[in-house]
């Protein structure tokens, strides 16, 4: 080296090229190397830093801030370990907003999504510091904090106070938007705080989602701990919705009949169709079990049909004179297509409309009532009667009354009962009655279990009645015998021999339905 830079400088006698080359090869390797270096280690700690700002996008719900699913599942894991280990209990609350589809379809989704951080934010506000809370997906958020064993009292007053702030309006989009929640919690501690085996964060989410679901069956806006009767209950219900399934595409959904009574003349002029489930595993069902079911289902317009094919069939062999009456789901009438439906079905089994009462309830009037009156008075074109059901337990307006194309009004059965006591409530029926009158419209009356309620409506004028005084609802094969023992079966029915021993099964189901 000293001999290179002297013979640089003029004074000396030059050294081995090569050996310059090297060493000046060297030198340049030397300080490419601790460049390189110097790249790597940057380029290390970058990739640190994306792979960390990955993993917490990945972990976190972009609209929210709040976890998401799969970094919930770690997250209440580790808590409930860390919890353990110094004795403390934790609580998963699993949250679903009530109705927040209306809000989305209402305002549109920009609004859906405002509302959504709002009550993420409103949540979080009022949880612990080493709480957790994440937006599970949709409109489903989930906490979970430890607590001091025992104390479920602390959580139930958190709880309520985040339904009282998510209850507070929401303005956003130049909007106020009114929603409620529902909560379903689960402890890894049993209720009388005995240690138990710990759950694990997985059944204590499934658990709190059970809970969740009973809250929303118990009519939203509260909250629920999880107990083990939940469990069976769903066990049940799945089992009922596995059944109601396989029980429409086996046909074992059949019309029953309950007759219909002139209470002037004594005359039978027709009857209701009240649908029974004849179960494998559960006997005869009752609708009030299997209708709400299969509506949620999205299974009540197949159901329906079903029957209405098989009433049809029933009804063309009963003398012409005797009126069917059928019951509508109100998830049916939000079918804009359901008058065409029943009119099809009508032509298909070559019915004639005249005799087609159909039932519907308060309860329909309150959706999309434009459409509903349509439908009716496209029905009633048709020669198709239309009665208002369960009149005075829903809120019809006597407007809706004069307005809506109605031929009839049926006092729900828990008036007419009120007629039982000698001195009892009737005036609120003769008020019905009255109001009936006025709009000019005929009453049927029903649920008339006994000759007293009987006698007390034959003083009150004319009406129709139905009820277990006159008989309980009967099979078809029932109805069949009936008629023809009076004469008013037409030819096809009078040929047509009885059906086969064992379509009538016991009664059982049926009767606690209707209690
Ligand atoms: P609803 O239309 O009010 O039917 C009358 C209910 O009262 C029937 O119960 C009937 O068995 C019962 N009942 C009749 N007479 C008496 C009586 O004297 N006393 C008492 N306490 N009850 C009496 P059911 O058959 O269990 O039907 C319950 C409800 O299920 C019906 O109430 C109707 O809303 C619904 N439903 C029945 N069949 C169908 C259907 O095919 N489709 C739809 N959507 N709903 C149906
Ligand atoms: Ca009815
Ligand atoms: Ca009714």
């Amino acid at each position: 080296m000293p001999a290179a830079v002297q013979s640089l400088l003029g004074s000396g006698s030059a050294p081995d090229k090569l050996l310059v080359s090297a060493l000046l090869l060297n030198i340049a390797l030397i300080i490419f190397g601790w460049r390189r270096y110097r790249e790597l280690t940057h380029e290390i700690a970058e990739r640190r830093r994306a792979e960390e700002q990955a993993r917490l996008l990945a972990a976190t719900d972009p609209l929210t801030q709040c976890l998401n699913r799969r970094s919930m599942a770690d997250a209440s894991e580790q808590l409930r370990a860390w919890a353990a280990q110094r004795g403390e209990a934790i609580a998963y609350a699993m949250i679903d907003l009530d109705n927040f589809k209306q809000i989305n379809d209402m305002y549109g989704h920009s609004c859906g999504d405002a509302v959504l951080v709002r009550v993420s934010q409103r949540i979080r506000e009022l949880l612990p510091r080493d709480a957790r809370l994440a937006r599970l997906g949709g409109d489903e958020f989930a906490f979970v904090m430890p607590y001091p064993v025992g104390h479920t009292d602390r959580i139930d007053d958190l709880v309520v106070r985040v339904l009282a702030s998510i209850a507070a309006p929401i303005e956003t989009h130049d909007v106020t938007v009114e929603l409620t929640v529902s909560i379903g919690l689960a402890t890894d501690y049993d209720a009388d705080a005995s240690p138990g085996p710990r759950l694990d964060a997985q059944t204590l989410m499934h658990r709190a989602d059970m809970a969740l679901y009973h809250a929303k069956k118990q009519g939203r806006n509260r909250h629920f701990w999880f107990d083990p009767g939940m469990e069976s209950e769903i066990r049940f219900r799945n089992q009922l919705e596995t059944g109601i399934r396989r029980g429409i595409s086996q046909h074992e959904f059949v019309p029953y009949y309950e007759q219909q009574i002139d209470i002037q003349t004594g005359e039978l002029v027709g009857f209701e169709m009240l649908a029974r489930w004849q179960s494998e595993q559960l006997g005869l069902v009752g609708p009030d079990i299997f209708i709400p079911i299969a509506e949620e289902m999205g299974l009540i317009t197949q159901l329906s049909e079903q029957l209405m094919d098989r009433a049809f069939a029933d009804a063309r062999e009963w003398d012409e004179g005797l009126m069917l009456s059928i019951n509508i789901s109100p998830v049916q009438l939000r079918d804009p297509w359901f008058a065409q439906r029943l009119l099809k079905r009508l032509v298909a089994n070559n019915f004639p409309p005249q005799r087609l009462e159909i039932e519907i309830t308060e309860s329909c009037l309150h959706e999309n009532i434009g459409l509903v009156r349509a439908m009716l008075t496209s029905l009633r074109n048709q020669g198709v009667k239309v009665s208002l059901d369960d009149f005075g337990t829903g809120y019809a307006s006597l407007e809706q009354l004069r307005d809506l194309p109605f031929d009839r009004i049926k006092i729900d059965r828990h008036f007419i009962s009120e007629l039982r006591e000698p001195a009892g409530h009737a005036q609120l029926v003769d008020a019905i009655i009255a109001l009936a009158r006025g709009l000019d419209l005929p009453l049927t009356a029903e649920g008339v279990e006994n000759e007293d309620i009987l006698g007390a409506l034959r003083s009150m004028g004319k009406l129709k009645a139905q009820g277990y005084v006159f008989g309980e609802p009967e099979s078809a094969e029932q109805v069949r015998q009936r008629l023809a023992a009076s004469g008013k079966l037409t030819g096809a029915g009078r040929l047509s021999g009885p059906l086969p021993a064992g379509c009538i099964p016991p009664p059982d189901l049926s009767r606690a339905a209707n209690s």
